[in-house]
């Protein structure tokens, strides 16, 4: 799958500005798996494993 490598996602692109960071996920602009739901909800770490934590309202889905 594109922009999935092993366990991670992969975004391509600039980095969002951390002086104007896009609303919600800062990712979304050049995440090829954002939804209207990451435009809307801020991102907060969620534990994603033994030891591991990940920041994504799709956590689970992807
Ligand atoms: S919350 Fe997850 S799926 Fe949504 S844009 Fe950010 S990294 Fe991509």
């Amino acid at each position: 799958m594109r922009g999935v490598e092993r366990d991670s996602l992969v975004v391509r692109g600039e980095p969002p500005s951390p002086i104007d960071s896009p609303a919600g996920c800062p990712f979304h602009p050049r995440c090829p798996f954002a939804q209207e739901k990451c435009r809307a909800f801020d991102v907060r770490l969620l534990p994603a494993g033994p030891q591991r934590e990940a920041a994504c309202v799709r956590l689970g889905e992807i």
